[in-house]
């Protein structure tokens, strides 16, 4: 049975949905296509005009503009993504594919970030429209503090999306710095404008998790509350493996999120999208609740996976009911 739910219904804003284009954002997503493609960029462009969504982007930063905890958290992050990265020193330094990951475990384990790992480069996470010429993604993720995240919708939740976003977006400046001055040509990619690249295929690719009901990446560690940045180079990196804890079959039996979600954005099924058949956020219902709200981030607050110290036990659980089964 449904739980109640304190933001139903939801009104949007007719001045927000004033700016909505023609299209729709599950269109574009490519929601109903059974012919595999690349992605297009539906949001979060660097140029919004070049975008049918870009009036409903712009519009998202004249909400609640004043909010202190937004507008502190985005001016340390404009100051991150100022600073200049180190010059390429040369020659670059060799080392064997394995050490070099293993020296990026180590670079970040002083705190830059929580968790790492490294896919071999392709095509189709690369927006339709943009190149990617190295071979190597390092994705990079940083968790949001549980207690900031679960006051969701509140802008205290939307702040410290910006925080961890500008956290991420250090981390992956600091990767990148790091790669360069050993040598090795390094683009740091930071959220949410992340360019050419789709981050979420890549970041599955390279261990983080699963994609959950609610369209975000979870694993036991970190839930599904953290952000993520990368790193392009062709610096040998040895790839890490795609890992499976279960997560999927879990959320084919939880409604939490769907529950949650105001607008009703997250359906109970998987659906088709772009030639796969996976969990898929009805973007045209998410999106007036998500503007309207800072970044709302109902979903990933109240996702069990997302509360400290659950995930892992749940993985635990997981793991021992397959070896039964
Ligand atoms: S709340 Fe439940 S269904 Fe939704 S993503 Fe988390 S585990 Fe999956
Ligand atoms: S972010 Fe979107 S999908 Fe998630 S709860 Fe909010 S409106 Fe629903």
């Amino acid at each position: 049975m449904a739980r109640r739910n304190p933001h139903r219904p939801f009104h949007p804003d007719p001045a927000q949905m004033a700016l909505a284009p023609e299209v729709s954002g599950n269109a574009i997503n490519g929601l109903g296509e059974v012919t595999q493609r690349r992605p297009r960029m539906v949001y979060w462009a660097p140029d919004p005009d070049s975008i049918p969504h870009g009036q409903m982007q712009r519009w998202f930063y004249s909400v609640n503009p004043d909010h202190p905890a937004l507008v502190a958290a985005r001016a340390d992050r404009q100051k991150v993504l100022d600073a200049p990265l180190p010059d390429l020193a040369g020659p670059p330094v060799q080392h064997a594919p394995d050490d070099w990951t293993a020296a990026l475990d180590a670079f970040v384990d002083d705190g830059t970030c929580e968790m790492t790992g490294v896919a071999e480069m392709r095509d189709d996470w690369v927006f339709e429209g943009h190149q990617i010429a190295q071979s190597r993604v390092i994705v990079l993720g940083v968790q949001h503090d549980y207690d900031a995240i679960t006051q969701a919708p509140d802008p205290t939740a939307g702040g410290e999306v910006v925080r961890q976003y500008g956290r991420a977006a250090g981390a992956a400046k600091a990767v990148a710095g790091w790669l360069r001055q050993q040598g090795w040509e390094a683009e740091p990619v930071t959220g949410p404008m992340t360019g050419a690249l789709a981050l979420i295929p890549p970041a599955l690719a390279c261990g983080f998790g699963e994609l959950g009901k609610h369209g975000s990446i979870i694993n036991p560690e970190l839930g599904a509350s953290f952000r993520l940045s990368a790193v392009l180079t062709d610096a040998p990196f040895a790839p890490t493996p795609p890992r499976d804890f279960g997560i999927d079959a879990f959320c084919a039996a939880c409604r939490i999120c769907e529950d949650a979600c105001p607008p009703m954005a997250i359906g109970p099924d998987k659906q088709t999208v772009r030639g796969v058949e996976k969990w898929y956020v009805d973007f045209d219902r998410c999106l007036p609740f998500f503007n309207q709200t800072h970044g709302c981030a109902i979903c990933i607050a109240v996702c069990p996976w997302s509360r400290p110290g659950v995930g892992l036990n749940l993985a635990a659980k997981l793991a021992r009911r397959a070896a039964r089964d």
